[in-house]
């Protein structure tokens, strides 16, 4: 009988588990609420249980479990297979990996979510089929995932691929980590609504003032005004793309990718993103590093973190 892999993406409220088959198919999922404040050990004992029944749900005997995968919101010691802290749970120091090892008898990878996500996309989404691909989720923040010969790439701390903190203005705003200008102060969801909303301050006219008078300026809003050919909301877009243009032009010349994969909910603006993003890149990207280069839109959702969690588990790169 083929192998089988489970999935879990551990997010602040609720945790998705999934099993899927040796191609990233996903077969059965299931969402439970995270329970954090009842602490690591009885919170990782429910997930367990709810690993056990997804199983069991199909039909999968659990000796065809060859493993399972986590994908946690945080900073991680990846070589001890630790927590050392989480964006949106209180756990700290938690040996994360041999805790659910014991639980369900099963070896088990841990990644930080923006790694699994990748991954997932890698493995069966739309980066299905390209050996070096680079994953970019844009949402509230700028997230990535690289992913080099097949293999995700970790670096010393399991901080590659945190491109949404390479920096892009010399006298940028702060950012949530500390410095300066990084990316995802520009081209995030929230960077870019900022921007909006700083056009708006100075006086500039776009219907963007409405949707910010009835407090719902969103990205959405923005590129339906781009579309119309609203000034500001042009503006907006163009730096958006602008910067992160700039960012995967850098990134090509480092480890020169086949394929870019952007997703997250910003992605959602399809054309209206993807059509100035393409320009950008081909514009401040050496011409013989961007050919044939492609920039596809990510193809899981929110799949992506729970199938790429499963794959975790053969998918040790360094
Ligand atoms: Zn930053």
């Amino acid at each position: 009988m083929a192998k089988r892999y489970i999935g879990i993406d551990l997010g602040g409220t609720t945790v998705k588990l999934g099993i899927v088959d040796e191609n990233g198919g996903l077969l059965y999922k299931a969402e439970k609420p995270t329970r954090g404040e009842e602490g690591p050990e009885a919170s990782l004992a429910r997930i367990a249980d709810h690993a056990r029944e997804l199983a069991e749900a199909i039909g999968t005997p659990w000796s065809n479990v060859a493993g399972v995968g986590m994908g946690l919101p945080g900073f991680l010691d990846l070589e001890k297979g630790e927590i050392i802290r989480l964006t949106n749970i209180p756990w700290e120091r938690v040996p994360v990996r041999s805790m659910l090892e014991a639980e369900l008898g099963l070896p088990v990878a841990i990644d930080n979510d923006a790694n699994a996500a990748a991954l997932g996309e890698a493995w069966s989404g739309a980066g299905a089929g390209f050996n070096d691909l680079i994953c970019i989720t844009l949402g509230t923040g700028v997230g990535g995932g690289i992913i080099v010969g097949g293999r995700l790439v970790h670096g010393l701390s399991g901080m590659a691929g945190e491109i949404g903190h390479i920096p892009v203005e010399a006298d940028g705003v702060r950012c949530g980590c500390g410095q300066r200008g990084c990316l995802e102060t520009i081209s995030s969801a929230t960077g870019m609504t900022r921007l909006a909303r700083e056009g708006l301050a100075q006086g500039r006219h776009s219907v963007l003032d409405e949707a910010e008078k009835r407090g719902e300026l969103t990205t959405r809003e923005i590129f339906a005004a781009a579309k119309d050919q609203d000034g500001l909301a042009l503006d907006v877009v163009d730096r958006a793309t602008d910067a992160l243009g700039r960012v995967m032009a850098m990134l090509s010349v480092v480890n020169n990718p086949a394929a870019f994969i952007v997703g997250g909910g910003v992605s959602r603006a399809g054309d209206e993103l993807f059509t100035p993003l393409r320009r950008s890149y081909a514009k401040h990207t050496l011409v013989e590093v961007a050919n044939g280069v492609q920039i596809l839109p990510a193809r899981l959702g929110n799949d992506a973190g729970l199938i790429g969690a499963a794959g975790l588990v053969w998918n040790r790169g360094s």
